[in-house]
């Protein structure tokens, strides 16, 4: 409990989406690289309590953690690079943070005192970030990303909370990065360096001055660029860090360090560190971005437009890939299209399907025809939460000869309710942080493909749902021939089904994308490449 830890605070400047995630995962890499333990906190500036009653077009995927937090999904880039857990005290939201200082006035606990953002908001922002250092024994280093834009209105309590942290912990214990962007401007043919010099502005203008800048850029920055935009912004050349763009994600932390970062942080920090190890982390992206085969998956949702809202499917997909020596290739198929797809054009195009999570009716009947047309060609099916549900009424119509049965989540007064309301939810009215949530065990069926693909017989993965199987009708559909292999010891629900005939039809009722990391990749996504390759090479996998 002695031990110092060291933070580090990333902001970003200029616009959104400069992958500000990326770059803190990336750094917490590299520091874990150097033998040091190291955390993460990201503090969003949104009033939601949690992402988790957003639309995934307002704010992407929701990341559920082992404990059962619906966080950023930006805390998915955090496990899958550090191969870390997160938890609930590593995402806070300004929702959460004046809702516990609300909790606190009426109880009484600031009787007799104005409450106001300076001190009392700030301070409930500080307690979080010592929370987060010292969940499970102090860290060597906790890196804390704030969301959103400096200039933005609503960050402000963050940035003026790590503005006193900083000073609370000294000079030698905390240091300030900012992600800003050096656009090239085509018709100059010229990076400009202004956007950077604003930014930094800002951010001075509130008591922050940057120990090190981070500059995404198309092209690369020269000495001179750097040492201008060093001048403009009260930092050394050095400090000034090339990003260009790469090609992988997973290229970040080696650009990153071949541009010093990792030997600034030491030696700013003063960290207690060895040379880094990134050998296998260099093999990975050798074999992410030079694989000698190609598989093409369909996917088909609702948001098939919109990628953040599967991020973690396309990651578990890199992962996947790498191991299977494959370029896995996403199709997105949008379920509406496949209701009027009788004939399988679109799905003769892919190896693979995967019908992922998702809520409500759109697209429903479409996922189903996909399902059919896998389950009656062998072609490799991998059902994900809806996904499973669906391949449930999708066997149960056409096999079982339940006509028109349906999950309660799109038919309140179907005949067959082969998916059912959860016990207990049915009578649930509040939306936020109510659904079956977090990691749960599973117990995998001796013999069955699931246990073989696992290589064990207990499990436990991440839930984020209402409905579940129906146990009034696993009789009649084990009878036609799906087997539940996976069962949740805790209450008796459906967690895996399987088709033993089928050459690959795995649905789970979990999320199994959630667990896939660089370090671990996720064994089901592995097997069901590999079984795609085996498909489109005409072998039975
Ligand atoms: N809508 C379904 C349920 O609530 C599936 C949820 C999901 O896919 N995450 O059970």
């Amino acid at each position: 409990m002695n031990k110092q830890t060291k933070y580090i605070f990333v902001t970003g400047g200029v616009v959104s989406s400069l992958g500000k995630g990326i770059a803190s995962a990336s750094i917490g890499q590299l520091l874990k690289a150097r033998g040091l333990t190291v955390t993460l906190l990201k503090l969003d500036p949104y009033i939601n309590v949690d992402p988790g009653t957003m639309s995934p077009y307002q704010h992407g995927e929701v990341y559920v953690t082992d404990d059962g937090a619906e966080t950023d999904l930006d805390l998915g880039h955090y496990e899958r690079f550090i191969d870390i857990n997160m938890n609930q005290v590593n995402n806070a939201t300004t929702g959460q943070v004046y809702h516990t200082v609300i909790e606190k006035e009426r109880r009484g606990d600031y009787l007799g005192g104005t409450v106001q953002v300076i001190p009392h908001i700030t301070d409930e922002i500080k307690s979080r970030i010592l929370a987060a250092a010292q969940n499970n024994g102090a860290f060597d280093v906790l890196i804390t990303e704030i969301g959103g834009t400096v200039g933005d209105i609503e960050s402000l309590p963050f940035l003026e909370a790590i503005r006193q942290f900083g000073l609370d912990v000294g000079k030698k214990n905390a240091l300030y990065i900012h992600l800003t962007l050096v656009p090239f401007i085509r018709a100059a043919n010229e990076l400009k360096t202004k956007p950077t010099q604003h930014s930094v502005r800002d951010l001075r203008e509130i008591g922050i001055q940057p120990d090190i800048l981070i500059c995404r850029t198309e092209g690369r920055l020269s000495r001179d660029m750097r040492k201008k935009i060093g001048l403009f912004c009260n930092v050394d050349a050095n400090e000034v860090i090339e990003a260009r763009d790469v090609e992988s994600i997973y290229e970040v932390p080696l650009a990153l360090e071949r541009n010093g970062i990792g030997k600034q942080l030491v030696t700013k920090l003063d960290l207690n560190a060895t040379e880094p190890d990134l050998e296998e982390w260099k093999n990975f992206v050798d074999r992410v971005k030079k694989p000698s085969r190609k598989v093409r998956i369909g996917i088909c949702g609702k948001y098939v437009e919109l990628r953040d809202a599967y991020k973690s499917i396309i990651e578990s997909f890199a992962h996947a890939g790498a191991m299977n020596d494959a370029r896995v290739e996403l199709d997105w198929l949008s379920a509406e299209d496949l209701e009027s797809d009788h004939d399988g054009t679109l799905l003769s195009k892919v190896d693979g399907l995967l019908v992922p999570g998702g809520f409500g009716e759109r697209g429903f009947e479409g996922k189903l025809n996909a399902i059919r047309y896998a389950r009656e060609n062998g072609m490799p099916y991998f059902g994900i939460c809806l996904g499973m549900q669906c391949a449930v009424v999708e066997f149960a119509r056409n096999v079982c000869g339940l006509n028109d049965a349906d999950s309660k989540e799109l038919s309140k007064d179907t005949k067959y309710p082969v998916i059912d309301f959860q016990p207990g939810q049915e009578d649930i009215k509040r939306m936020g942080g109510t659904m079956r949530l977090g990691a749960y065990p599973c117990e995998l069926e001796a013999g069955s493909i699931a246990e073989k693909i696992y290589g064990k017989s207990r499990i436990s993965e991440r839930h984020r749902h209402r409905y579940e199987v129906n146990n009034d009708y696993r009789q009649t559909l084990s009878e036609h021939g799906l087997r539940f292999s996976g069962i949740c010891p805790d209450n008796n629900l459906v967690e895996i089904v399987e088709l033993p005939d089928h050459p690959w039809f795995i649905a789970v009722q979990y999320h199994p994308e959630l667990r896939s990391r660089v370090a671990s990749p996720h064994p089901l996504f592995v097997d069901f490449v590999r079984a795609a390759i085996q498909f489109k090479e005409g072998h039975t996998p």
